[in-house]
């Protein structure tokens, strides 16, 4: 990491504001486990074994390994510091918008460590690990049922690996009726995903205008629409936090053109309960169980990003599929045994990520269909009430009413000097995760704000109150408090240009 500022290091006199040891009371100072272990010592006892340079043909390694050697109470303290050092849906407000970091709740920690779901090996007997099938069953019924959709593909890893797994279907799909369409529709404020997912697919991408709304622009998408269009891929609701309200002409108009219609699925959680995309006319979607459903991500986890398919692209799913017949559940792994269906193939080597299914589905059945309903309500209610306890202060590009996310713009900065960017450092300090910046892009300085469903009022109330108070501190006209931020956390301000462009990926001695 490039850092402006140098680590409080341990020998300096003390300061005011600084240590003798370079911690700060709970916050310690952590250097890099090479830098704190040694090389020439161990933490384990390690038995000397008999196997001489005859066993190994002379290729045996005769100096240092170079693995840092800690007892086993200093490797415990390097992981919980670091670990402490993190921001955390545990340990604070997480707003970023985007990416849904709502609470994961205990049930589902609790439930995901059954033996019977932590413990089992994808390689078992299929009669063996009945239960565990069961409950991928169970979970892909909910999803179908949430969605209005035929069918779902449960093994894709993420959101981007389910977009991927939703784009191979499409192509698969025109192949199969001998359709070489080289296109793909994308609006201006999709994710970074989306394009992507296209591109590596091997289509050319176009994008489509937005409308002074914010919403896709109905009349520029058809008129993009030809023989050569594959798919459109849509948000909704969108990345600027708004419900696209011309789906079903969307739809309509992708279908007359002999076009699919993928769904980005990643903001469900603003609509579960009282939308169903198969309603709409989606044809593929994915769904992020690690947004929706509370599983945890970021650096809490591994991602899910099931997919669900309309019964046009159904038949093009990919292996394996999970069947129920009179001897119980059974993976269908080989194509041949899948006709008159025609997978594309297979996503991932195993059935998905079990202990994020586990979680999934105990956040479902412990919310139940009213629950789902009121989860998705709350988490717009309380964008909502951020939108309009800011928007006097700060400035919004949209007028009405948000989904999931509010969405502000850097105009009440104008003249300031200050920039959206020194915004989020400062709310480092005020011991906030920042939220998302500059992100959509089609708004300049953009700050996406999502507060999710399990957030108090108490707690919205206190963000509110510290946005507020940056908000008159910036117009005042001094922003030195903006451009040192932050001055709370463990390290200043990261060159983070540089940071992304020379990236510093291995430890040097
Ligand atoms: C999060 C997100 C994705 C990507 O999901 P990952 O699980 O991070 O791959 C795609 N699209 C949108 C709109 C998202 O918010």
């Amino acid at each position: 990491m490039n850092v402006q500022d140098k680590p409080a290091s341990g020998n300096r006199a003390a300061s005011p504001g600084g240590t003798y040891s370079g911690d700060h009371a709970l916050q310690h100072e952590e250097p890099l486990i090479f830098e704190r272990g040694r090389t020439d010592v161990s933490g384990v006892d390690i038995p000397d074994v008999e196997i001489g340079p005859r066993h190994l043909a002379g290729l045996e390694r005769v100096g240092e390994i170079g693995i840092p050697g800690l007892s086993e109470p200093e490797a415990i303290r390097h992981y919980v510091r670091l670990s402490q050092l993190n921001a955390a849906i545990d340990t604070g407000f997480y707003p970023l918008g985007s990416c849904t970091m709502k609470h994961n709740p205990r049930l589902g920690e609790k439930v995901a460590r059954f033996a019977g779901f932590a413990d089992v090996h994808p390689l078992q007997p299929q009669r063996t690990v009945q239960g565990a099938l069961a409950l991928i069953a169970e979970l892909a019924r909910w999803l179908k049922e949430l969605t209005g959709m035929p069918a779902v593909a449960m093994t894709p890893r993420a959101g981007a690996h389910g977009e991927l797994c939703g784009i191979i279907a499409i192509r698969a799909a025109l192949e199969n009726r001998g359709d070489k369409r080289p296109i793909i529709l994308v609006p201006e404020s999709a994710h970074g995903t989306n394009p992507a997912t296209a591109a590596l697919c091997g289509f050319s991408v176009k994008s489509i205008k937005a409308t002074g709304e914010g919403r896709v622009d109905l009349a520029s998408l058809t008129q993009a629409l030809s023989s050569q269009v594959a798919a459109l891929m849509l948000t909704n609701p969108n990345t600027s936090g708004l419900f696209e309200r011309d789906m079903i002409a969307i739809a309509d108009a992708l279908h007359a053109a002999g076009a699919y219609f993928y769904c980005d699925g990643a903001n469900f959680n603003a609509i579960m309960g009282r939308v169903k995309p198969g309603d709409l006319g989606v044809d593929a979607m994915h769904i992020n169980l690690h947004k929706t459903f509370s599983t945890p991500h970021g650096g809490g986890g591994p991602g899910a990003g099931p997919v669900v398919f309309s019964e046009r692209l159904a038949p093009f799913a990919p292996l394996p599929l999970l069947v129920e017949d009179d001897r119980g559940f059974r993976l269908i792994e080989d194509s041949r045994e899948a006709q008159p269906a025609s997978p594309f193939g297979r996503m991932a080597a195993f059935h998905g990520q079990m202990g994020m299914f586990v979680r999934a589905l105990a956040y479902m059945m412990s919310h139940g269909r009213d629950g789902l309903r009121q989860a998705s309500g709350d988490a717009v209610l309380s964008a909502n009430y951020i939108l309009a306890s800011l928007k006097d202060v700060i400035s919004a590009p949209y007028d009405g009413s948000c989904m999931h996310e509010a969405l502000f713009d850097d105009t009440f900065l104008k003249g300031t000097s200050i920039t959206t960017l020194d915004v989020a450092k400062r709310l480092i300090d005020e011991g906030f995760h920042p939220m998302t910046v500059y992100f959509p892009l089609t708004v300049h300085g953009a700050m996406l704000v999502e507060p999710t469903e399990s957030e108090s009022k108490r707690t919205l109330d206190r963000f509110i109150a510290v946005m507020r108070g940056l908000a008159a501190e910036a117009i005042s006209g001094d922003p030195a408090g903006f451009k040192q931020a932050p001055v709370f956390a463990p390290r200043r301000r990261l060159d983070e240009t540089a940071a992304a462009r020379n990236p510093v990926l291995r430890w040097k001695p």
